[in-house]
């Protein structure tokens, strides 16, 4: 039985929608491997640097949490690190399209990774970083969908 898995994603920024799986996944693991994806995918407003950052600030006192960045293919990652467990988060039935096709792909590059999908919160359903950008960005109040730490830093990239 192994007591590991990643928790793959952008994080720009982390959100209390991330944390609450982050939380709800200590009940199953013993250790989760918060990983950044650090592709360059699309634009971003933080760097991978900054996300991994602000996770393990948010989480320092959390035990059995490891916060990194990767590059290159998950499955390929997973594998280096020995991990065979992935939790990703399901929202809407949009998430869930992208995360079978996901889901698909990285069985048939490595049949050994088992993705694990976790429910949302209802309290969370609408939350996602976009969203809290946007908000942040056109000067709205964010206090109750991040850390603190993270509307601080989000507040300090909108006023350059
Ligand atoms: P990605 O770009 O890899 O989807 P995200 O940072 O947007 O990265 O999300 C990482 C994971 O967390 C995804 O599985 C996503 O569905 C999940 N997630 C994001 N926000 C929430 C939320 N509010 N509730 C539950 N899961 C969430």
């Amino acid at each position: 039985m192994t007591k590991n898995a990643l928790y793959p994603g952008t994080f720009d920024p982390v959100t209390n929608g991330h944390l609450d799986i982050i939380k709800r996944s200590k009940f199953l693991f013993e250790k989760i491997t918060i990983s950044v994806n650090a592709n360059h995918l699309r634009e971003f407003l933080f760097t991978p640097e900054e996300r991994v950052d602000m996770i393990r600030e948010v989480l320092a006192s959390t035990p059995g949490i490891e916060v990194e960045s990767f590059q290159g293919l998950l499955v390929d990652y997973a594998r280096k690190k020995g991990i065979s467990f992935i939790i990703r988060g399901l929202r809407a039935l949009s998430d869930f399209e992208h995360e079978f096709q996901m889901n698909l792909i990285n069985r048939k590059l490595n049949p050994r990774i088992e993705m694990i999908y976790l429910m949302t919160s209802q309290k969370y359903s609408y939350l996602s970083s976009s969203i809290t950008k946007e908000i942040s960005k056109l000067g709205g109040n964010v206090g109750e969908l991040v850390p603190p730490l993270v509307e601080k830093k989000l507040k300090e990239k909108f006023s350059l």
